[in-house]
């Protein structure tokens, strides 16, 4: 059936922006492999993860059995300032490619960080005020991150401190800016506050910084300062239950007209908004319901997914995060310098592994950049909308989905992520009008380097 009686924008009213978090782990039937403790190589307890992260995300991390958490009332407050997001109708990107396909895109860069982030960083930063900390570490790679979670910690007077990969900080400088202003500190990684940004920079000293590394760097600073934890914008279990609240807005308007999408896609970096959009979906999945198919998209510059190695693997390069399996290029995979910032992590959500692992999850592609840059400039003309270099690795899906769509003459619904604008990459936009933008696609020796840094942990089965 063709349905031409969608409005462009499907717009929840503010009741019904959900009122708890939907926890997929609760109904998967293989969990993922615990974390370990680096130390002793023995599953993470609570008291091991205490040390580092805020308790009541500890209890959400290690959490699998929950369905539903209840999202703290002065969270949704915060919610109500910029949430329901829109799910929005792509007619014109659907008369442009002249598909069958219905294509929907929920659109999670309308309120000032610019991304999806600022759904977990505002529940990160609640839970650590709670706890009555004094502020929080963390470290951001494109940016977004380090600007929702200092939004996020400006709204509950909290101080943050922020370790920016250095080659983001000499880019977007703007980013910077922002997070200054909502009073947070930032520091370009490697750095000479840490003993681990101090080794890294002995060894070498023209380094970029990667995200492995900041990781460390911010991990190192909230252990070692009195009142401070660690927080981290994606990959952990807790940042996709948080970021569930995109999938299930999404699923309540979708199927206000009836419609249930064929296929959901989204952009993978550590995982989380996609783990958020596809969560309801997957339920439905898990529990022998409907079963749409999934479609994670990486860039062909950082393949964790489509090249990685399902492993045990440190989350940061200095090796002091316990150990997740996942899909990973191995925590010293530095990416090569291109654009698509907020993808370029070594590894992968192990919930997300693991349902690619078991098939749930079905396909995982990686897209060159040129691509996804000439999907993004058709998007932004014919849309109206300016997406995120990291957003348009979606796009660039969506629309070959439905490409095939009109060779098959099937009309699938298509539901993708759209995560976040973008406005502050106008440097990569600038590269790629100037046909000065590369694909870099690292080798199988530059995989090689990585991977031979990935620990050799046997499993008792
Ligand atoms: C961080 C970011 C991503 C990737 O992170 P995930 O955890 O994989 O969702 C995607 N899009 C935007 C705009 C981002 O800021």
């Amino acid at each position: 059936m063709k349905r031409n009686n969608v409005p462009y924008k499907i717009n929840l009213t503010e009741q019904e922006i959900p009122k708890a978090w939907y926890n997929v782990r609760a109904d998967m039937k293989t969990k993922h492999r615990p974390m370990l403790n680096p130390a002793t190589l023995k599953p993470v307890v609570e008291s091991d993860l205490t040390p580092v992260f805020c308790d009541k995300l500890v209890a959400q991390e290690l959490n699998d059995k929950d369905r539903m958490i209840d999202i703290p009332e002065e969270v949704l407050n915060f919610y109500r300032m910029y949430r329901p997001s829109p799910l929005i109708r792509a007619y014109f990107l659907e008369k442009a490619l002249d598909t069958p396909a219905r294509i929907y895109y929920k659109y999670e860069g309308g309120n000032t960080s610019g991304s999806h982030k600022l759904n977990s960083a505002i529940a990160q930063a609640y839970y650590a005020k709670e706890q009555g900390l004094v502020g929080v570490t963390t470290e951001t790679g494109a940016g977004q991150w380090g600007t929702a979670l200092s939004m996020a910690c400006g709204y509950f007077d909290i101080d943050c401190k922020v370790y920016m990969v250095k080659v983001s900080s000499e880019q977007k400088p703007y980013r910077k800016a922002v997070m200054e202003t909502y009073g947070a500190s930032v520091t370009p990684s490697p750095s000479t506050t840490t003993q681990i940004g101090q080794k890294m920079l002995a060894e070498d000293p023209n380094t970029t910084g990667s995200l492995g590394c900041a990781i460390s760097e911010a991990v190192e600073a909230a252990v070692t300062t009195e009142g401070y934890k660690y927080v981290l914008g994606s990959v952990l279990n807790q940042v996709l239950l948080h970021q569930s609240i995109i999938g299930l807005e999404a699923k309540a308007a979708i199927e206000k007209y009836d419609e249930y999408p064929d296929i959901v896609i989204g952009c993978a970096g550590g995982g989380s908004n996609l783990g958020g959009l596809m969560a309801p979906f997957m339920a439905d999945k898990l529990t022998g319901g409907k079963a749409p198919y999934f479609i994670a998209v990486e860039p062909a510059s950082c393949p964790s997914m489509t090249r990685g190695k399902f492993a045990y693997d440190f989350c940061d390069t200095g090796m002091v995060t316990p150990l997740a399996k996942m899909y990973t290029l191995g925590a010293t995979f530095i990416p090569a310098s291109n654009h698509a910032g907020g993808l370029r992590y070594h590894g992968m959500s192990p919930i997300l592994s693991q349902l690619y692992h078991d098939g749930y999850l079905d396909e995982a592609r990686a897209v060159g950049q040129r691509d996804v840059f000439e999907a993004a400039t058709l998007f932004a003309k014919v849309e109206g909308l300016l997406p995120a270099p990291e957003s348009a690795h979606a796009i660039r899906a969506a629309i070959d989905e439905a490409i095939k769509c009109k060779e098959s003459g099937e009309d699938k619904v298509i539901l993708f992520g759209l995560t976040g604008t973008g406005y502050f990459d106008m440097a990569a936009y600038m590269q790629y009008n100037s046909g000065e933008m590369e694909d870099y696609i690292p080798s199988d020796e530059d995989l090689e380097r990585g991977f031979a840094a990935i620990p050799d942990i046997k499993e008792a089965e």
